[in-house]
């Protein structure tokens, strides 16, 4: 057979091949190690058929590529245009054009703890503070002398709080991003910071060595208490619902002077007496007063020409109150039984 001859015969069959099998089957039979033109190849005696029998070769090995390329391309063409999926259509129409039952895709949702970091945001926001982020790991310098605690408060202690060397710490609150901005900018100051805090607790019901707080500095020539108590009364209310009411009892913190803890109007009951507010008709909600004069002092201020107010709660309490979750410690187990429930 001549080279020619066998060359057209190839790329006949190769045009005629509809399908990568039948294409494969022409290229066994004529490129292959047992096809005529392999076995002619092998008993080739002089140059001048050798390299007919090398053209006709590769002519054939480029058609076989080429309708390679085309048939592939075709499949592929194929099953896109039938396995399309129109979304727009309602899952329920396509799982009942693919014959197969309808399974609900479950929605993720927000950590309890995010939902109300959000809100709390947006109330702040509203009131026109600024949201402000501090750092984790704080000096000592920030997260208690500039704080006005004193040598000797239990809080400095390791057993009290994590240290990560002999002079930084893991923020034990919020509030050494209040002295940053205060660092940072003059009056009016108007922020709120909301984050990670950690003590060296003992877990239980109520402890845990991490939880969130969100803490609100306000500085400005003239604000009273009165300031502080209508702001509180707004943001309780806006957490808790219009009809709560806000008393103070007066208490210590190092970094405020006068130092009151607020009370809300115990949003289950609405004050009459029940279990969560043991029987009080009122919750404690965190603590907050007037800025001591000294932390003006700290940064460089003039005391006499600004007051301002401070106060701090708790995300977590927060939450607990508003969805009816008992204890802390859900808040960092990560089971989803529990999360799924918001
Ligand atoms: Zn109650």
């Amino acid at each position: 057979m001549d080279a020619q001859a066998l060359q057209d015969e190839a790329l006949a069959a190769v045009a005629a091949a509809e399908t990568p099998a039948e294409l494969d089957e022409a290229r066994v039979r004529y490129l292959g190690r047992k096809s005529d033109l392999k076995l002619a190849l092998r008993d080739v005696r002089d140059r001048e058929s050798g390299m007919a029998l090398n053209a006709a070769r590769m002519a054939i090995e480029q058609a076989v590529e080429e309708k390679q390329d085309r048939l592939e391309r075709a499949e592929l063409d194929a099953r896109l245009s039938s396995e399309r999926v129109d979304v727009t259509l309602p899952a329920e129409l396509i799982a009942r054009a693919q014959g197969r039952p309808l399974r609900p895709r479950r929605r993720g949702s927000l950590h309890p703890s995010t939902q109300v970091r959000r809100d709390v945001e947006d109330i702040f926001l509203g009131l026109g503070y600024e949201v402000v982020d501090g750092r984790e790991v704080e000096t000592t310098r920030y997260n208690f002398d500039a704080l006005g605690f004193p040598s000797w408060h239990p809080s400095r202690s390791p057993r009290a709080s994590l240290y990560v060397g002999d002079d930084t710490v893991l923020r034990t609150e919020t509030s050494p991003a209040q002295i940053h901005k205060m660092e940072a900018q003059k009056p009016p100051i108007y922020m709120v910071s909301i984050g990670r805090v950690y003590r060296r607790d003992t877990i239980d019901a109520t402890h845990y060595p991490i939880f969130h707080q969100f803490e609100g500095l306000a500085i400005d020539k003239g604000l009273t208490m009165a300031d502080l108590k209508g702001t509180l009364l707004y943001v309780m209310r806006a957490l808790y619902g219009p009809e709560r009411d806000v008393r103070f009892r007066t208490h210590y913190f190092p970094f405020t002077e006068p130092s009151m803890e607020p009370d809300v109007s115990c949003p289950i009951c609405g004050g009459a007496g029940c279990r969560t507010c043991k029987f009080s008709g009122w919750l404690e909600m965190g603590g907050s007063g007037m800025v001591d004069p000294y932390l003006y002092e700290f940064v460089g201020w003039d005391p006499d020409e600004y007051t301002g107010f401070a106060f701090g709660m708790g995300i977590e309490r927060t939450a607990q109150l508003r969805m009816g979750i008992p204890g802390i410690r859900p808040f960092w187990e990560n089971d989803l039984r529990f999360l799924r429930q918001f």
